[in-house]
Formats: C-alpha cells, structure tokens, sequence
C-alpha cells in the first residue's frame, strides 16, 4: 500500500480507538481507528452504508459504542452528546434537523443554547461572526427556516453549529442533496472555517471534493477502515481512482472545488 504517514505529528484534538458500534447483530463500525489534529480538515469517504453517520453518531455519544474517544485531551467511553457539545464538538447532522417553523435566526441563537446556560453572553459576537459567514442567513434572518432552499439550509446548519464555538465540527454528508454550484460554495466554506480556526471532520461520498480539501483521509467500507493517507496521496491511488474517482468522475469534478 502505497501509504503514507499516519497522522500521527501535530496536537491531537481527536483521536477514536478501537471504536465499534452494532444494531443489535449488525456490526456497523468495527475497531475503527482515527486522528483529527487542530487546525486540520481530515475526511473519511466511503460508499453508502459504510458506517459513516454511525462513526458521527458514536463520537458525538448519539449512539453508544465500544472503544474509546479521546477528544481534547480527555478519554470517553461511549460518550454522553450533552458533555461532548460542552467540551467543544459541533455535528452537522445529514439531516440539518432544523425548526422548520423557526425563524433563521431563532435557529442560530438554539446553538448557543448551552454557552447561554452557561451564562457567555459573547454569543452574540459570534452571531455577528456567522452572518459575516453567511450574508445570506442575514438577508433572511427573520424568514422561517422551513422556506430556505436546500444550499440555504445546510448553510444554516453549519451556522447553528458554529454559534456553540466548537473546536471541532464533525460535517455528515454536507454536499447531499445539492446542486454542483452550491456544493462548491459549502465546500469553500468549509476551506475558509479552517483558516478561522476550527478542526473539521468531514464525512463524504462525493470523494473527490472531500479528498481534495483533506489534509488527511480515511476511507470505511463495510464498517471497517480499509486505507489512510493524506488526501493527494489517496486521490492519486489507482485503487481510489477505481473504486471512487472513476464512476462519474466527470459529475464529481463538477462538484470539486
Ligand atoms: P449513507 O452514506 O448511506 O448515509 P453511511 O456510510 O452513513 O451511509 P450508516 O448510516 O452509518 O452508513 O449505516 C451503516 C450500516 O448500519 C448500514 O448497513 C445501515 O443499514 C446500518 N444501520 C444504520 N442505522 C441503523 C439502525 N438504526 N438500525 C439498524 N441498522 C442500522
């Protein structure tokens, strides 16, 4: 395998061993092992059913799981969703998960929620921060969520999940769904949030995007890690180029950025 260092220089800011997950007999993650180091994009691609939300939903402790997660300096096992978000991890669900009757901004101000429990009233700059992002959220700040279009909502998601100042954001499926124009504008700014700061981990089947911004990729099929590498080095491997470059390479070279 023509592969490549491990991930293994830079400050951790989330490492999963020996991570596993089963729906009753169907094993979904098996002794899956990863490292998201500050101030990197890292993605893990794979096709559909490869485990990928279930890999989100046990980091985030959504779901309960075997294994460890380390995630700013402190090991959980099977985490609890409620002490990751106040540690500092964001998820953009696949579904967005939005109050559709809600105004955009009653939406923006649910995700810092837990800073305003916790008495942080700089929630508000961060508000600023987000329309500064997203000028269109501002235009439309008022508008109930449920009239955005598709691009527009999961704009909104990210949004909501930057008003809790995550240190990671964990993005499921971000481009699913959405027109090749508006896949290119999430993905750069995605790009632009790591300039500002924020470790991601983003989750993907459109490959070639999500290969291209990573520093570091991890591919999952079946439930288990199958390759590892940066992500020039997995987009130049035949077995990649094969499996997930070659079927429709020409939509997804749309889609890159
Ligand atoms: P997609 O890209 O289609 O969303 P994925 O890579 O995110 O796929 P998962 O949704 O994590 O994959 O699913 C992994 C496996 O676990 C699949 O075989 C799926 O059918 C199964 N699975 C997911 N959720 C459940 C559930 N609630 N109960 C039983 N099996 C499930």
């Amino acid at each position: 395998m023509n592969i490549v260092e491990n991930n293994n220089s830079g400050k951790c800011i989330l490492e999963v061993s020996h991570l596993s997950v089963a729906y009753g007999k169907v094993d979904a993650l098996i002794n899956f092992n990863m490292r998201v180091n500050e101030g990197q994009i890292v993605s893990v691609v794979g096709p559909n059913g490869a485990g990928k939300t279930t890999l989100l939903s046990a980091i985030m402790g959504v779901l309960s799981s075997q294994g460890n997660v380390d995630f700013d300096g402190e090991v959980q096992q099977s985490p609890q969703v409620e002490y990751m978000v106040g540690k500092g991890l964001g998820l953009v669900p696949e579904k967005r998960e939005l109050f559709s009757s809600m105004s955009i901004e009653d939406n923006l101000l649910l995700g810092a929620f837990q800073r305003y429990r916790r008495g942080d009233r700089k929630y508000k700059e961060t508000l600023d921060e987000v329309y500064d992002i997203f000028p269109r959220l501002k235009e439309r700040r008022t508008q109930a969520s449920g009239t955005l279009s598709g691009g527009e909502r999961q704009m909104l998601a990210v949004g909501r999940a930057l008003m809790a100042k995550p240190k990671l954001l964990m993005l499921d499926e971000p481009s699913l769904g959405l027109a090749p124009l508006i896949t290119r504008e999430i993905f750069k700014i995605i790009d632009h949030l790591r300039a500002t700061g924020v470790s991601i981990l983003l989750v993907e089947q459109n490959a070639r995007a999500a290969l291209k911004m990573a520093d570091y990729a991890y591919v999952l099929e079946m439930g288990e890690l199958s390759m590892q590498g940066t992500g020039a080095s997995l987009s130049e491997d035949p077995r990649i180029i094969e499996s997930y470059l070659g079927i429709n390479s020409k939509h997804q070279e749309i889609l890159s950025i």
